[in-house]
């Protein structure tokens, strides 16, 4: 029998549970140049309180970017040392900590959204390099990991989606061509820092063979662990859990096919139900968000009860406003 609470391996770590945290957004990033007070008391209380492993909110990799306002990023002059101090909070209660990066808007080599089908080699190689600096930046600020966030509706996932992937070069055409500027990115990353490397990426729906190649690609050319999710992260966190058990049944497939750890994306928020679910497939590691948005202690609770539920109501609030905080909280 699993349970949630196993200590377990995930990679080359040892986990307290089989809850990972994924960052949404961060609306208290900054005051006066520094990481607000807020954001280290929060990563104090999700690592103190039983969770496996902490991924973080989005950072950015371009300043100005879509959803700069709402996430870190990693060329604010006080990166490291704010996020050496955040990663050592961690590290203290033993819990792995890995950086989420990713970005939205393509402006590089002085041109400003560049579509995945203009891309010149040269802005092929200034993304990847800047992806490489900032693992580098992130390896020296104490994170045990990157998970490149090529799922969802970023830049990457845009180079990997067929449909919207028209090129004829080796950057198009067949799914390893739209895979190799991600794989190659790997690649470096894992040649250059000590860094796991987690990929997070949409599964389609609709080709479920495609999705289970994405993740043999992945494991084959170096992906350490992989984070299945879908381009709208919202549509299965719906109240009914129907689109749920579209990602539910792929992970499971996934999992039994690759030897690298799988996260499945959100969606439950009762220890029954996870336990049901991690029981009765062969998916080892769930990933929550909003549960740790309404409250990063709540895994203590269900622990030393033996159940519980979250109370976030599944509002979706703190996910369309793009905040760190839960309103229904705040107005406690
Ligand atoms: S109740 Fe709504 S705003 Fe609060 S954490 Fe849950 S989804 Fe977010």
């Amino acid at each position: 029998m699993k349970d949630i609470f196993d200590k377990c391996d995930f990679g080359e770590f040892k986990l307290k549970s089989r809850i990972i945290r994924t960052g949404l957004w961060e609306s208290q990033n900054r005051q006066h140049g520094y990481l607000k007070p807020e954001v280290f008391l929060r990563y104090e209380r999700l690592s103190k309180n039983n969770v496996g492993l902490i991924i973080t909110e989005l950072i950015s990799l371009y300043p100005h970017d879509k959803f700069s306002d709402y996430s870190h990023s990693i060329n604010y002059p006080l990166f490291m040392k704010d996020f050496k101090y955040l990663t050592d909070i961690c590290h203290e209660s033993d819990v792995p900590v890995f950086a989420q990066v990713a970005f939205a808007n393509c402006n590089v080599n002085g041109k400003q959204m560049i579509g995945v089908n203009d891309l010149t080699l040269e802005d092929i190689r200034q993304i990847q390099s800047d992806y490489i600096i900032a693992a580098r930046s992130l390896s020296f600020a104490g994170f045990d990991g990157i998970q490149l966030n090529i799922g969802n509706n970023y830049f990457l996932s845009k180079v990997i989606d067929a449909k919207e992937n028209r090129r004829s070069d080796k950057y198009g055409g067949s799914l390893g061509n739209r895979l190799r500027m991600v794989i190659e990115l790997i690649q470096a990353i894992k040649k250059i820092t000590p860094l796991h490397v987690n990929c997070r990426f949409n599964v389609n729906p609709h080709d479920e063979e495609e999705s289970l190649e994405i993740a043999r690609l992945l494991e084959k050319y170096g992906a350490d662990s992989l984070q299945l999710t879908k381009p709208s992260s919202p549509q299965f966190f719906s109240k009914d859990c129907k689109e749920e058990n579209i990602l539910f049944d792929i992970t499971d497939r996934i999992s039994g096919e690759v030897d690298v750890p799988v996260i499945l994306g959100g969606g439950l928020s009762d220890m029954k139900s996870i336990n049901d679910l991690i029981n009765k497939s062969e998916i080892s590691f769930v990933s929550m968000q909003r549960p740790f948005v309404y409250n990063p202690t709540f895994l203590s609770e269900w622990k030393k009860n033996g159940e519980g539920a979250s109370l976030c109501s599944k509002c979706n609030n703190c996910y369309w406003k793009k905040t760190s905080t839960c309103h229904m909280v705040a107005e406690e």
